[in-house]
């Protein structure tokens, strides 16, 4: 696996995953959006991928546009989670039964066919950063706190745990006043060799590059964007959903929800027929 120097950040506790995945964020109010290839994004650092888009659909008096931002390397750790049951019957009826109304196929096919997702465990903990930056309030940290409540109702068989302690966290979120790029939010995970995701962060930003604050509804539909990368999902192009690399709706859709169900149904590694 090739390893490249992943982008760091001014965070220690984030800087100790950085060497991943990176995915995006989201920025809003017409700031053009990133496209979100991810194929070789495995591969080695990309640098950041941009590309200037004009759109006018409307949410909440903005256009919300995510921002795909692949610049850090993949770095793969060894961990002591146990190696996932893979049976290739099991995989192939799990697909054929539930795959209908979600975007598996787009997601596997940027990826190789390879799943990755958290183990089946207690709550993961979650640290929300108090910030000292300006414009920085206790709402946005509960902002964050409730936009993983409409994955947690999916019913995966993942939870999560809030805690002041970031120590004891697998999962942190942290921010950044504004990214000069046009990003206001980015999710990193390490998985390990199984594929299983074994850590993450998301950064996400206060303001937009002009400087304008992030508005509340802007930051949640960010924040469940985000949500959606850390438990594992990918960009889909259909508007419609959350995980659009354009984020236009407030909500997740039917589709978001059927497909991180069935990466929860699936074993993470390589789903190639063997
Ligand atoms: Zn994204």
């Amino acid at each position: 696996m090739t390893r490249a120097q992943g982008r760091t950040h001014g965070h220690g506790r984030v800087a100790r995953f950085v060497g991943l995945r990176t995915f995006a964020g989201a920025s809003l109010l017409l700031v053009a959006a990133c496209s979100g290839p991810r194929d070789g994004s495995r591969d080695a650092a990309k640098g950041s991928v941009a590309r200037d888009t004009s759109a006018d659909s409307a949410f909440a008096d903005s256009v919300l546009r995510a921002a795909e931002d692949i610049g850090a390397s993949v770095t793969e750790v060894e961990s002591v989670e146990p190696a996932p049951l893979r049976d290739p019957d099991a995989i192939r009826n799990a697909l054929r039964a539930y795959a209908g109304g979600t975007y598996i196929g787009e997601l596997f096919a940027a990826r190789d066919s390879t799943n990755y997702r958290w183990p089946d465990r207690a709550p993961l903990r979650v640290w929300i950063q108090r910030s000292a930056l300006d414009g920085f309030t206790e709402t946005h940290r509960t902002i964050v706190r409730d936009a993983f409540d409409p994955w947690i109702a999916t019913g995966i068989p993942v939870g999560f745990d809030f805690t002041d302690d970031s120590s004891r966290a697998r999962v942190l979120v942290t921010w950044i006043d504004r990214y000069e790029s046009r990003t206001t939010g980015r999710t990193r995970w390490v998985h390990d060799q199984h594929g299983w995701i074994v850590g993450a962060g998301i950064e996400l930003a206060l303001a937009q590059p002009d400087g304008r604050p992030v508005d509340g509804a802007s930051m949640q539909a960010i924040a469940r964007h985000e949500i959606g990368h850390l438990l594992g999902l990918d960009h889909t192009a259909d508007e419609s959903n959350i995980m659009s690399a354009n984020v236009r709706v407030p909500e997740l859709s039917e589709a978001d929800r059927n497909t991180v169900r069935l990466v929860y149904k699936l074993p993470p590694g390589s789903l190639r027929a063997p």
